[in-house]
């Protein structure tokens, strides 16, 4: 069987990626590219993780068997308008974006009963970004959750499937609503937590001209690498993931309270049990193999 043609629309950590492993894993018949900038794409071609750029999406995209959207959430629904009627019969678009009910709101009501949408999410990452960041084995033993409606062709999930299994990730299906409550705890609250922490030493350090940054031991440290990921990305994940984050936002606040009150009161038996509760949640973290997760926690890869 001939192997697709498919098309990266945006060519950052994510679709740099796809494109050496695609590559690598030899599952595309050719790979064409279109990031906004004319210097991504001239990189693009340079690394040569594509067979092809184009100066525009909609040229990207001719004869493609399946597009890829690698873009900030805020790009995809005008990518999405842009392409979609010019994309051969039975095309399919997929993305790997964090956050997946905004995107399949957005995108279903423009297919045209004639094109599919299998939305997915791959649980791999850095805190690095652009053309350069990018590496074949990125996916490889790491989740991607599709979130397909049921109304999706069976066929056009199965082949999206086969190019996350190609890649070496195994593929989970769920609901897109359960997808962004699980991510809301998981990654999207860490990364607020981390963006908030490293903001208030900022300012600190500048306020009182502290040795916050000069002394950052290793937790500041970690928190620093997290708050470094894209600002325009997680500005996205943000706003689209609004509720989600909201509710979970809402009980850590007052689990942060009832810690709070412990120290305030002198309460050791309660820091104690929270502390032993989280140390064995590290542990079944570590034996479930997920000792890293979307934004690298703790992970040091090097790109291949
Ligand atoms: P990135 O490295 O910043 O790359 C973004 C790419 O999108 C760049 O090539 C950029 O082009 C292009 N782009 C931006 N706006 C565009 C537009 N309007 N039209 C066309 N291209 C546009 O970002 P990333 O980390 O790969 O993230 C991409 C997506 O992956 C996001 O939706 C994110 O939610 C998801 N994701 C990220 C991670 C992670 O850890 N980073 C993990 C899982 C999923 P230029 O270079 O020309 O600006």
């Amino acid at each position: 069987m001939t192997q697709p043609r498919i098309a990266l629309l945006g060519m950052g950590l994510i679709g740099s990626s796809l494109g050496h492993a695609l590559k690598h894993y030899g599952l595309a018949g050719h790979v064409s590219g279109y990031a906004r900038s004319q210097e991504t794409r001239a990189r693009a071609l340079e690394i040569g993780f594509v067979d092809s750029v184009h100066d525009t999406a909609i040229d990207a995209c001719a004869d493609a068997d399946i597009v890829f959207f690698n873009t900030p959430l805020s790009a995809v629904a005008d990518l999405a308008k842009e392409i979609i009627p010019s994309l051969k019969d039975n095309a399919i678009l997929t993305d790997v974006g964090s956050v997946k009910k905004g995107i399949i709101e957005e995108v279903t009501p423009l297919l045209e009963g004639r094109v599919h949408l299998v939305p997915g999410h791959p649980i791999a990452g850095t805190e690095r970004s652009g053309p350069d960041s990018g590496f074949a084995s990125l996916f490889d033993g790491r989740w991607c959750i599709l979130t397909p409606s049921g109304e999706t062709s069976l066929m056009a999930v199965e082949q999206i499937a086969k190019l996350w299994r190609g890649m070496g990730s195994e593929v989970e299906f769920m609901d897109a609503e359960h997808h962004d409550l699980v991510l809301a705890i998981t990654s999207h609250l860490p990364h607020l937590i981390a963006y908030n922490i490293v903001g208030t030493a900022a300012q600190l350090e500048s306020d009182t001209r502290s040795d916050v940054i000069k002394y950052s031991a290793s937790g500041f440290r970690d928190f620093t690498r997290i708050a470094s990921s894209d600002p325009i990305m997680w500005r996205d994940i943000f706003l689209q993931n609004k509720e989600a984050v909201l509710e979970m936002l809402g009980r850590f606040s007052e689990d942060l309270t009832a810690l709070q009150r412990a120290i305030r009161h002198g309460d050791g038996a309660h820091l104690e049990k929270v502390f032993t509760t989280t140390r064995a949640i590290r542990k079944s973290v570590v034996e479930a193999g997920q000792d890293t997760d979307e934004a690298n926690f703790g992970r040091d890869k090097k790109p291949e």
